[in-house]
């Protein structure tokens, strides 16, 4: 039987799941970094999702007492120290899987709201505006040319569901050959022959500001940027000026260099549709990611 402490919110499911195979499952979600240090030294296992911050001081506290296993419920592994970590002998899993689908629709919602001026359109309208003429000259997704930077779990899915728009794809990743429903080609390549560019890939030293203001340069104008990735991904300032030049004709972002980014003006942009970070933000991925979290402790530590 092992003692686990939920940090962050996870399905109810989940928490039956653990205890129905024997473990003590304690809830303690939204403590402060004192609160954390302190509880953690007593449990075995850890699931967190991303408000947690798990640092050294954490994992060092953690190691004196009994900690064997973290579950991130989701993807990105930003807010755990790896490192230290695997040298404190401590595993981390996570959840890749669990919210691909969800993130893939976000993109693809950014990239038809962008599309046909949602954003600005139901802003004005609740003040009473009609502006028919200025919302008219929208674009159509069918026909278009998708180029996905990365192309992992979330990109393969965003790719099957804009073969259904008979959108055609091409991808850059170096570290995949090839793939089924896209063309691999190389950035510039991907820059200068895509209608609609979306980010799918971790925002590490060799992809922050992979999207300068060069390469906006060489993408064809009145191109469409999605980013439901990570902040840091694209540099923002390269990004605004990109829009107000009219190069970028509307960028849909779920993720920012500083989260919340606050009233900047990329934020307040009318070209721009945001969203606060919400790309595994529904039911059904919630659901997916909590069985997910459950299996993977019931795994570690087995069942009663
Ligand atoms: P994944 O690991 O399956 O795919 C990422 C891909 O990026 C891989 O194929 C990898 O080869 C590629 N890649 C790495 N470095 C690259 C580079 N320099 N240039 C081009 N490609 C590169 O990950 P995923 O599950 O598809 O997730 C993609 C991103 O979406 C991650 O950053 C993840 O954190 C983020 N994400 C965001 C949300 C959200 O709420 N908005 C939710 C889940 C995941």
């Amino acid at each position: 039987m092992a003692r686990v402490l939920i940090c962050d919110p996870v399905d109810e499911d989940a928490v039956r799941a653990m205890k129905d195979a024997g473990h003590e499952v304690v809830e303690k979600t939204g403590m402060s970094p004192e609160e954390l240090l302190e509880t953690v030294p007593e449990f075995d296992a850890m699931v967190v999702r991303s408000a947690t911050k798990v640092r050294k001081p954490v994992l060092e506290k953690a190691a004196q007492g009994n900690l064997k296993l973290i579950v991130r419920g989701g993807v990105g592994l930003d807010n755990i120290d790896t490192d230290v970590a695997a040298e404190l002998g401590i595993k981390v899993d996570n959840t890749p899987a669990a919210s691909s689908v969800a993130v893939a629709e976000l993109a693809m919602a950014h990239m038809l709201a962008c599309s046909r001026y949602l954003g600005p359109a139901n802003i004005t309208m609740k003040k009473g505006e009609w502006n028919k003429k200025a919302y008219g000259k929208g674009k159509e997704l069918m026909g278009s040319i998708l180029g996905l930077i990365g192309y992992g779990r979330i990109s393969r899915e965003l790719a099957r569901m804009a073969g259904g728009f008979e959108m055609r794809v091409l991808f850059y990743d170096p570290y995949v050959d090839e793939a089924d429903d896209a063309a691999k080609v190389d950035l510039e390549t991907l820059l200068g022959q895509s209608d609609f560019i979306s980010l799918h890939i971790p925002h590490t030293k060799e992809t922050h500001y992979l999207l300068d203001a060069p390469q906006f340069e060489l993408m064809k104008d009145g191109v469409v940027i999605v980013n439901c990735a990570r902040g840091g991904t694209i540099n923002e300032a390269a990004l605004l000026d990109a829009l107000n030049s009219g190069k970028v004709f509307a960028a849909g972002l779920d993720v920012f260099e500083k989260e919340p980014p606050g009233e900047t003006p990329l934020v307040k942009h009318e070209k721009v549709v945001v969203t606060p970070h919400i790309g595994a933000g529904t039911v059904a991925a919630k659901k997916r990611v909590g069985t997910e979290v459950a299996r993977k402790v019931i795994d570690f530590f087995g069942k009663e």
